[in-house]
């Protein structure tokens, strides 16, 4: 009884994974032929190796947007859904409660969703994320690091100097094909997202 409640409950996760994935990949689509206009002429764009950064927090006050083009991502494949989510819960918040008040984002950008006993879920609402950085380093801390930083190319200018990768500490900010142009964390490694391939 209780196997057939953990396969109901691991392919009822599966099929939401399956969607969610599908959501991200038409996001990121979206975003790309939109960023196709900018970055024609530039062979190269900018963006976050997710495994380098270090979470310093200069992404969201560095860059010439306000707020800045870069957001936080979430790579569903590799979140755990946990219920006391690092990214999402102050390391001192009572852990019973998800009042706004125990919330790390500081503008209320990660909406919180019951799955099932005992899964949640978390969604980041790019356009109120300033790409802080905190949730990305309480899931990097606390979780599986599925919270991750990237530049987004319908908001980035494609400046020829991006002026946080001048002062990021950890060196993680690089040009990167512009046939290429995200370094998404989980499966989605392999999508990104063909902006001249489409094209082709
Ligand atoms: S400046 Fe570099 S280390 Fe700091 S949050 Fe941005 S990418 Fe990460
Ligand atoms: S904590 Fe910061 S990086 Fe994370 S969703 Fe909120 S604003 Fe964006
Ligand atoms: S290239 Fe310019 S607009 Fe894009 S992230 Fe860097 S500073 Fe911001």
């Amino acid at each position: 009884m209780e196997m057939e409640t953990n396969n109901k409950a691991n392919s009822r996760r599966k099929f939401i994974q399956n969607g969610v994935r599908l959501s991200l990949l038409l996001s990121l689509g979206t975003v790309s032929a939109a960023a196709l206009k900018r970055v024609t002429t530039d062979d190269y764009v900018w963006q976050i190796d997710p495994f380098k950064c270090t979470q310093c927090g200069r992404c969201a006050t560095d860059c010439v947007m306000t707020p800045s083009a870069v957001k936080c991502l979430h790579a569903f494949d590799l979140c755990g859904y946990c219920d006391l989510c690092g990214g999402y819960l102050k390391p001192d918040a009572n852990q019973q409660s998800t009042a706004a008040e125990n919330q790390l984002c500081p503008t209320a950008a990660i909406e919180r969703r019951f799955i099932e006993e005992p899964y949640f879920e978390y969604h980041i609402d790019k356009d109120l994320c300033i790409g802080c950085s905190k949730c990305v380093k309480g899931c990097t801390s606390f979780g599986n690091g599925s919270m991750h930083l990237q530049i987004m190319h319908d908001i980035c200018l494609n400046c020829n100097e991006c002026s946080i990768a001048r002062v990021c500490p950890s060196d993680a900010i690089s040009r990167v094909k512009a046939s290429k142009p995200y370094m998404v964390k989980g499966s989605f490694t392999s999508i990104p997202q063909t902006v001249n391939e489409e094209k082709a």
